[in-house]
């Protein structure tokens, strides 16, 4: 996170992106390239933005039409986005509509209104509304000076959402010369991202990409051996938690429902067979929390918004790392922890491979395109089978060395897994079966041996009499298999590419069979771990309680206003009104999260809950309920202040209410005259304060922040003109 303040190259423009950031959305730092997309955007230069999901691309074409006043278009894939996108921005009082097909021709006139009243900073449109004629003619008409193309994928055949309708946004550059464009998409490989500059014409674009690797997601890999014991397991740890499970077929997801539904879960199918008004409904459903579970083919993909996912369950291997990226990264967008389970069976790489090799009738797929499909889900099993570190397992594929040792993030790193000292025996009776079969046999077949199957073709092939024969019988094939795969990826095994591969010896294997070398093996534990978790984002007790009351009150309100409930307030908003408390309004300001609109609007409902609650359970009001610091906590903060720590850092360490820390920190500048401000307040905020300060006279705030129009809050002008030595 960088702070909104830094990088000043134009302080004014830094300052009014800070303002809009604080304004609409109470945020005062920026994620990884919001800053640089944001002044992209205002410089006119064309860019490529590539963010993982999650993020926060929508912040970087939001803010650059509120700093430079003026009419930004986005386009959007689907109507259900861009509902969602533009409630999210109405709620914070950000001035947006959206113009599809959905809308009745009484809305689309308030809206042709609003446009005509240059109302709007943005406007979403559909790709085909786009270049309709009503459409054009009002964008030339606003001298539309920047587009910003959401999902920008969908341009590409090489991405895995292709929609021809984007193929049309080529137009754009010759419609509107003038104009900048903003590409923005989630997608990782390179050949799609050349492919979104090319179709969309873009001049010297500002390419941004951004890291993939989402470190609150909790990667755990687990052999599958009862999908649904193991999946109930894991929906367990989630109590009234929103849950993601992706199938391979649509009856693999009605079962699971089921079972689910049995044991008590609010959990629905969801898949393509469906009619559209029943996944409709299912997504509805599940965006107003009414929901848990949705138990979902491929089918559920774009347009699920919800930012607070807290699980994501692959019930079977996905084809693709990149479609396993794509899927688990549905998770955690709100940035807080979220866990992704896949249990894996090689069963389901057979279940893929014959669907990719007899693929439905009305389905053609070329040789080259079949074996590509073969390479992905060998990449996949790959993955899947590997010990290491599964954060530096995806953010490899994706050509992103991964940086630092242990990610405390994967059940590798968490040692969840079983790590024998020494694998050597099974790894000698592996490859020595592998020589004595002396052709050589697919993987699964390698196994079957092993484990003393008695299928037809080992019988006629009398693989009953190798001294290998069931000599692994003990392992599980679910354990067998990941260790193959094992010595593939130590090079004493090759697997051949293509529609059958099929293994073979590699000279190192030599050296095993020969006792010269040893082999280090990891089996993996055959049960879903049940970790510890450390509850909603740490928090217990009260703090847990309040939690849940302030999500019910957020479920209320998002029903009367109809709305899904994520776009009142996140999760982490939730989590920190939970932990401080906040006792008025003054601190309910300061809650990250918590943007004007939202204050007024939402504020005195919140901080009437949390008082309510408080009273009921004997809590001081605002004081959260944890042991004053040792030594004092005014001491303490004053130690934080000299560290340049933020207010809401301050409060959470002390146990003190943010007022309360805002005064230590007004007595801190006071008593201790510290160099600069920059910490807690930018420099263009402190030289207009203390202009508005010197015009005004007197030691009075109320003037002063008349003055500045009210952009600049009360705690900002009162310790700006204690440190000026005006107060
Ligand atoms: P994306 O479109 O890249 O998937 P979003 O724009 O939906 O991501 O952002 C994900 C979440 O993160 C949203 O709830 C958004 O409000 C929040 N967010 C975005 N930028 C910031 C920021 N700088 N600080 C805190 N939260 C942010």
């Amino acid at each position: 996170m960088v702070p909104v303040t830094a990088n000043p190259t134009d302080p004014t423009q830094s300052e009014a992106i800070a303002a809009t950031m604080r304004r609409y959305w109470g945020y005062d730092q920026f994620r990884p390239l919001q800053m640089e997309a944001i002044e992209a955007a205002l410089a006119q230069q064309d860019s490529l933005v590539v963010l993982p999901t999650g993020g926060g691309k929508s912040l970087c074409y939001a803010v650059p039409p509120v700093v430079a006043g003026r009419t930004d278009v986005v386009v959007s894939p689907l109507i259900a986005l861009m509902k969602d996108q533009v409630d999210g921005l109405q709620a914070c009082g950000y001035p947006a509509a959206a113009i599809h097909s959905g809308l009745t021709e009484a809305e689309r006139q308030v809206i042709d209104q609003g446009i005509r009243n240059r109302e709007y900073r943005l406007l979403f449109v559909a790709p085909e509304r786009l270049l309709n004629p009503w459409f054009m003619a009002r964008a030339k008409w606003m001298n539309v000076q920047a587009f910003a193309i959401d999902e920008a994928h969908c341009i590409s055949h090489w991405g895995h959402d292709f929609r021809p309708e984007y193929r049309r946004l080529s137009e754009i550059k010759t419609a509107f010369p003038q104009a900048a464009i903003h590409a923005y998409t989630a997608t990782a490989t390179d050949r799609v991202r050349q492919d979104i500059i090319d179709q969309l014409g873009l001049q010297q674009p500002r390419v941004l990409v951004g890291r993939f690797d989402r470190p609150n997601l909790v990667y755990r890999i687990v052999p599958k051996r009862d999908v649904e014991e193991q999946a109930l397991e894991v929906v367990r740890r989630h109590p009234r938690e929103a849950v993601i499970m992706y199938c391979i077929s649509r009856a693999d997801t009605e079962r699971l429902a089921e079972a689910l539904r049995r044991r008590g879960v609010k959990a629905a199918a969801y898949h393509a067979g469906l009619d559209a008004a029943t996944r409709s409904k299912t997504q509805d459903a599940f965006a107003a929390e009414r929901l848990d579970v949705v138990v979902a083919t491929v089918a559920f993909g774009m347009g699920i918004d919800r930012s607070n996912v807290r699980c994501v369950i692959h019930a079977a291997l996905p084809k693709s790392v990149e479609q396993y990226q794509q899927e688990t990264g549905r998770a955690g967008r709100d940035g807080l922890e979220a866990e992704c389970v896949l249990l894996y069976s090689p069963d389901d790489a057979r279940r893929w491979e014959s669907l990719l090799t007899r693929p439905a009738p009305d389905t053609t797929i070329s040789p080259e395109n079949l074996e590509a499909q073969l390479g992905l889900l060998e990449d996949m099993q790959e993955f899947a089978s590997s010990h290491e570190c599964r954060h530096a397992g995806l953010s490899g594929y994706f050509g992103q060395p991964y940086e630092g040792a242990n990610c405390k993030a994967c059940d590798i790193c968490l040692d969840e897994t079983n790590r024998p000292e020494d694998g050597t025996e099974t790894a000698r009776l592996v490859l020595s079966c592998v020589k004595a079969m002396g052709a050589p046999f697919g993987l699964s077949y390698l196994v079957e041996v092993l484990r003393g199957g008695h299928t037809r073709q080992i019988q006629e092939r009398c693989h009953t009499t190798l001294p290998q024969f069931g000599a692994l019988r003990a392992m599980a094939k679910e354990t067998l298999q990941p260790i193959v795969h094992q010595l593939v990826q130590q090079g004493l095994l090759s697997r051949t590419m293509g529609d059958r591969p099929v293994v073979m010896l590699t000279p190192a294997a030599g050296a095993v069979l020969s006792g010269q070398r040893t082999v280090a093996l990891v089996i993996p534990r055959a049960a879903a771990v049940a970790p510890e978790r450390a509850g909603r984002g740490g928090l217990s007790g009260p703090e847990a309680d309040l939690f849940e009351r302030l999500r019910e009150l957020r479920r209320m309100v998002a029903q009367e206003r109809s709305v899904p409930p994520f776009v009142i307030f996140g999760d982490g908003t939730l989590q920190e009104l939970a932990r401080l408390r906040p006792a008025g309004l003054r601190e309910f300001a300061m809650v990250r999260g918590v943007g004007e609109r939202k204050l007024a609007d939402l504020g005195p409902r919140f901080v009437a809950e949390i008082a309510a609650f408080s009273k009921e359970r004997a809590l001081a009001a605002g004081a959260p309920a944890r042991p004053p610091a040792p030594g004092g906590a005014k001491q303490l903060a004053y130690a934080m202040f000299d560290r340049g720590e933020s207010l809401l850092a301050v409060a959470a360490e002390t146990g003190r209410a943010l007022g309360t820390v805002g005064q230590y920190l007004e007595d801190y500048i006071g008593e201790r005259n510290p160099a600069t401000l920059a910490p807690w307040v930018g420099d263009a905020v402190y030289r207009r304060v203390q202009a508005a300060a010197a015009e005004a006279g007197g030691t009075y705030l109320r003037p002063v922040f008349d003055a500045l129009g009210g952009d600049v809050s009360y705690e900002d002008i009162r310790i700006v003109m204690r440190h000026a030595g005006m107060r």
